[in-house]
């Protein structure tokens, strides 16, 4: 029988389903009413799923509001260093990307098809950068995975329908959303086949994944597990269709270079010998990558042919370096400089220690991703020391960045 006790009428309710404040988690109190925890909870869900049907379709793309190619590649200027034939490639790509989604239903049988990218460039150039800082500009879920742990169904490893899942979940599960994504598939190069002549033992991790892949690739409705994995064999597959979903791959082809130079029927031969006599930059083959090399390095052609734009990167120089350094609008020494300020300390670099960060990036073949380390093992011991001192203002200067780098473990640097 219910307790109409005056204690217990004064207690608090949830204005929706009427419990008291003994009888649920606890309420969040309004104005006029309160709510309980399982009532916010459901409340969450239908604005989830209003949310949902409300953005699904292309409606709300509209081709004026959209950053037109030199938009797109100015945006990515302000971060990216270099790499100037990737970023126009990218701002086309994407651009058509977006026009393919809007186009009209017309009864002309011309339909835009689309374009996948292949980006290669050596590791630490720039194109998960790229990729990452596109991002940031999209209307589109997107989402990069990693190649490397692809396998073919039934091997230890993910499935390649795992790929949707995460664009499914950057969608908030919305697949029309979904199905309008873009995917970065880094290290595609790990999932070439070993060797030019198929194996008696079976190329799990290779082949087996590109024909995988090539049916994401080419567009087709894949059964996607919403949770990913295998841990949950009881979860509802989700039909995703591929077709509109632009692919972007990257990876280093580590060696290719060979592939390319045999291709030009050229020897690389150290590597400024023969530099003016051809005329050929051979410090720089990845400029002439064409298709044919990629199958020489194992890719599948059928892949390569759902590939059609191919684009490379440069490997930085000193220049590249030293700007990535400062130059970028989160640049590494930036992020010092702000992490300083917010103890009220003021850091200045004498300019002669970028460039002798630069030589040690360079004399430990580090590239790009060294110079963060090489800028933390200089900065350790001031940031150590500073947030307890009393001081507004820090100069490095070259003898302390020289100290401070001789101080250090190279040892540890250069497994970096
Ligand atoms: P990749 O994917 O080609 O292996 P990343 O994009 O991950 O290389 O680059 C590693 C790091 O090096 C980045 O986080 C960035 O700090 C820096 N970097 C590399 N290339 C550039 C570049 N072109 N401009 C600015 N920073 C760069």
């Amino acid at each position: 029988m219910e307790d109409k006790s005056p204690k217990n009428k004064n207690k608090r309710r949830c204005s929706f389903c009427g419990r008291s404040e003994d009888e649920v988690g606890f309420l969040i109190t309004g104005v006029n009413g309160c709510i309980c925890d399982s009532c916010s909870e459901q409340a969450h869900e239908i604005v989830q799923e209003a949310m949902r049907h409300k953005g699904s379709g292309a409606d709300d793309l509209n081709l004026d509001d959209l950053p037109k190619p030199k938009e797109i590649k100015d945006f990515l200027d302000q971060y990216v260093i270099g790499q100037d034939d990737a970023k126009r490639y990218l701002s086309v790509a994407v651009y058509n990307h977006y026009k393919r989604l809007l186009q009209p239903n017309t009864k002309d049988d011309v339909e835009i098809e689309k374009s996948n990218i292949i980006m290669v460039g050596s590791t630490g150039t720039g194109k998960t950068l790229l990729a990452r800082t596109i991002a940031k500009l999209l209307h589109v879920p997107f989402t990069i995975v990693d190649a490397t742990v692809l396998t073919e169904a039934g091997y230890v490893g993910e499935d390649i329908e795992s790929i949707l899942t995460r664009l499914l979940q950057v969608a908030d599960y919305n697949v029309a959303e979904a199905e309008r994504g873009i995917v970065f598939i880094d290290e595609i190069d790990k999932i070439a086949r070993k060797g030019d002549n198929p194996s008696i033992t079976r190329d799990v991790s290779g082949e087996g994944v590109q024909q995988g892949l090539l049916k994401l690739l080419e567009g087709s409705i894949v059964n996607v597990p919403p949770q990913g994995g295998r841990k949950h064999p009881e979860q509802k597959l989700i039909p995703v269709n591929t077709k509109n979903i632009l692919f972007i791959c990257g990876g280093a082809f580590d060696g290719i270079e060979r592939k390319i130079a045999q291709r030009l029927n050229t020897h690389v031969v150290g590597y400024s010998a023969a530099k003016e006599t051809v005329n050929i930059d051979r410090a720089n083959m990845m400029q002439y990558i064409a298709p044919q090399d990629l199958k020489s390095f194992g890719l599948i052609p059928e892949i390569i042919g759902r590939l059609p734009i191919l684009t490379y990167l440069n490997p930085l120089d000193r220049t590249a370096l030293r700007n990535i350094l400062t130059e970028p609008k989160n640049s590494i020494i930036k992020q010092y400089i702000k992490l300083f300020e917010m103890d009220g300390v003021k850091l200045e670099f004498d300019p002669e220690v970028f460039e002798y960060i630069v030589d040690k990036a360079i004399e430990y073949k580090l590239g790009a991703r060294g110079l963060r380390s090489i800028v933390e093992t200089i900065m350790i011991d001031t940031m150590f020391e500073i947030p307890s001192l009393n001081v507004d203002k820090f100069v490095v200067t070259l003898q302390y960045a020289e100290e401070q780098m001789n101080k250090a473990n190279l040892s540890r640097l250069q497994t970096a």
